[in-house]
């Protein structure tokens, strides 16, 4: 069983169709990477998982439990995480408050931030710092500390290398896989960053104005030619 599952999901805002019929599923243990152009629908994807926008077709299963049309607290409940493009940090809290806000009810919250702080050094020294004045990079951090906070089993990040140098950013992946070889932790990833995003991933799938164009191994996509020619060169 996997432990996501999404047929024929559909999803959008007013007369914007932005998901035209998904199907992708996500194994337990997998990195999962998503790729596509700007305005594909990579983030109402995610956000469609997390129950806002709700789909307006299709059926979204987790671990076997349709879970369409649940609102997003039910979702997360279930041990769904979401890092939200653009982090979404609280600027004026410290590092550690930002860290509390996102430990959910029957979380531990001092074994959340040990295993943060644990993963993201740089955080452990700024724990007393205001979110608003860290870098780019550290921000980022936090925004998928937060996330693990809640010690989800399934983790979705839209863009945690958006904006980031390219030594950050490859810390950033260093992170991801690191939470997935030794925790485990299954991750949804969607990137701009193709390269370095398949090259991380167990398998990809290909997103082209709302619908899946392609899907296989991060190996295979980043062989094929149409997809180096569109997502890779110049990357
Ligand atoms: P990017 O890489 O630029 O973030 P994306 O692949 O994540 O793009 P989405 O943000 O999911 O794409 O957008 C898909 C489509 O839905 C686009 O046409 C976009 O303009 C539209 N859209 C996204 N959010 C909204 C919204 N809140 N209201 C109306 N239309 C929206």
């Amino acid at each position: 069983m996997a432990l996501l599952r999404l047929s024929g999901v559909r999803a959008g805002y007013g007369a914007i169709e932005a998901l035209r019929g998904i199907d992708l599923h996500v194994e337990a243990g997998e990195i999962v990477t998503l790729i596509g152009a700007n305005g594909a629908g990579k983030t109402t994807l995610m956000m469609t998982i997390c129950g806002r926008p709700q789909a307006r077709a299709g059926r979204i299963e987790h671990e076997g439990t349709d879970i369409t049309g649940w609102p997003t607290h039910r979702i997360m409940r279930r041990g769904i995480a979401q890092s939200p493009e653009g982090r979404r940090i609280f600027p004026r809290m410290t590092v550690q408050e930002n860290l509390l806000m996102g430990a959910a009810a029957g979380a531990d919250p001092a074994a959340g931030m040990a295993r943060v702080f644990d993963l993201f050094p740089r955080l452990a020294e700024r724990r007393r710092q205001r979110g608003g004045t860290l870098s780019g990079g550290e921000q980022q951090m936090l925004a998928i500390g937060r996330a693990l906070m809640a010690a989800p089993r399934l983790l979705l990040l839209d863009e945690p290398s958006l904006g980031l140098a390219p030594l950050i950013a490859r810390q950033i992946f260093a992170a991801i896989r690191t939470l997935n070889r030794k925790d485990g932790l299954t991750v949804l990833l969607v990137e701009q960053n193709a390269y370095q995003a398949l090259r991380l991933a167990h398998r990809g799938y290909v997103l082209v104005n709302g619908r899946i164009t392609a899907d296989g191994t991060g190996a295979e996509l980043l062989a094929r030619s149409d997809i180096q020619a569109a997502y890779l060169e110049g990357g």
